[in-house]
């Protein structure tokens, strides 16, 4: 393991995580499977802190913007780009404010994925455009996620609606090493009435009139519910109900950060947010913790969907020229198209996730005794055997090695001893 960290190099990192504050920083380090020292190649003018570590079997880089701000993650992201080369999926993770409505039941320590729709990239730059005598016109819609990241983005939902969700098991993982990231009392998630202002100079509501509460149902379980829809992003800082309830008026938000405008606009990327306040007079710190422990937690199961991405293809190259985009990407969905396919005929559904099941659809040999076997053939050395590291470690190794010639999956040779 030494040998390989001592020849880790940057461009073997093609997911970047981006967040701002040390609460989600140090929440999402706790995602990762395996801690990396740094890499070689880091352009010593790059002034960012990064950590680095293993998601699922995919090499993530770490990064923590030093300020909030969009203009501040687009300059961190750039510098980023400069010393990793590879990136080619990014994800902003971290809180952001609530907008609750009848469309959306948002609660404190709830997630928020920003998600595509009808003329909607999913995040609404909601400061920048051009002020007109009847209404503001904004010129600035960023690109949305890439598409691979959108699949996996699917493959969360589906598992939401079976009720297979990893999420609540990576919390109680994780607030049992930070128990001060734990889930605060229900009895503080207090959403007030628009009009009703904050009260005193404590950050707290103790003194707040319990009143003016709006009126919500009980939920039955305490596991942060997701939502998908358009985030709200700009560089004013929303602290008011009214401004608040304006953007879920004028674009159905169900969100409000201050970074997810500016990552888009440099990186294609994924923004999830834990919901630590509602945006309004009342807000502060209370559930900044465990809203940054649940956007994480989101992003480490969303990964295991994510599949490596082409070996050689670039993040810049693929997502934003013309020829080399439509090349990369036509070879990189036919594989999963083919083994989509294949998986449905034999009813090996789990494919993107289980080893066991990507071995059927290869026609390998999937017993738990063939598979030193197979991590010898693949050099994948990670976690024991029959353990979750070593199924991501070698379902992300085959997926790297697996080509299309005429339409047919191509194995490769040293794969080929392990034909079932
Ligand atoms: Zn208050």
């Amino acid at each position: 393991m030494a040998a390989r960290a001592e020849t880790r190099k940057s461009e073997d990192y093609y997911v970047a995580c981006f967040t701002v504050i040390p609460e989600e920083f140090a929440a999402f380090r706790e995602m990762c499977d395996e801690r990396h020292s740094r890499p070689l190649g880091i352009d010593p003018r790059d002034p960012n802190q990064y950590d680095f570590g293993e998601i699922a079997g995919h090499n993530v880089v770490l990064c923590c913007a030093s300020r909030p701000g969009p203009d501040n993650i687009a300059a961190t992201a750039a510098d980023l780009l400069r010393s990793f080369e590879g990136i080619k999926y990014a994800l902003l993770v971290g809180i952001g404010g609530g907008v609750p409505s009848r469309a959306y039941d948002v609660r404190l320590g709830d997630i928020v994925v920003a998600t595509p729709g009808y003329l909607t990239s999913g995040i609404t730059h909601h400061d920048q455009g051009k002020q007109l005598s009847d209404r503001f016109k904004h010129l600035n819609f960023p690109v949305p996620p890439p598409r691979a990241l959108q699949g996996a983005v699917g493959q969360m939902q589906t598992r939401e609606l079976v009720g297979r969700s990893k999420i609540p098991n990576i919390i109680s993982s994780v607030v049992g090493k930070l128990p001060n990231f734990n889930r605060p009392d229900n009895r503080s998630d207090c959403l007030f009435q628009a009009d009703y202002e904050h009260v005193g100079e404590r950050s707290d509501c103790d003194e707040c009139d319990k009143k003016r509460l709006v009126q919500r149902s009980a939920r039955d379980n305490l596991a942060p519910r997701i939502h998908y829809g358009v985030i709200a992003s700009g560089s004013l800082l929303v602290r008011s109900a009214e401004k608040r309830d304006s953007l879920r008026d004028l674009y159905n938000v169900c969100c409000i950060d201050m970074e997810a405008a500016g990552i888009m606009g440099t990186l294609p990327s994924l923004v999830i947010r834990g919901i630590g306040d509602y945006a309004d007079s009342h807000k502060n710190d209370h559930w900044q913790k465990y809203a940054a422990v649940a956007a994480a937690a989101y992003a480490k199961e969303l990964l295991q969907y994510l599949s490596s991405p082409v070996a050689g293809s670039r993040f810049c190259s693929d997502e934003k020229s013309g020829e080399s985009m439509a090349t990369t990407q036509t070879r990189n969905h036919t594989v999963e198209d083919l083994l989509e396919q294949k998986a449905r005929i034999i009813r090996a559904y789990n494919w993107r996730e289980s080893i066991i099941d990507l071995s059927k659809v290869l026609g390998l040999k999937w017993d738990l005794g063939s598979r030193p076997q197979l991590a010898q053939a693949l050099q994948v050395n990670k976690g024991p055997n029959g353990s979750e590291i070593q199924n991501n470690a070698l379902r992300c190794a085959i997926m790297k090695e697996l080509r299309v010639e005429n339409e047919n999956i191509v194995i490769p040779s040293h794969l080929q001893v392990l034909r079932n």
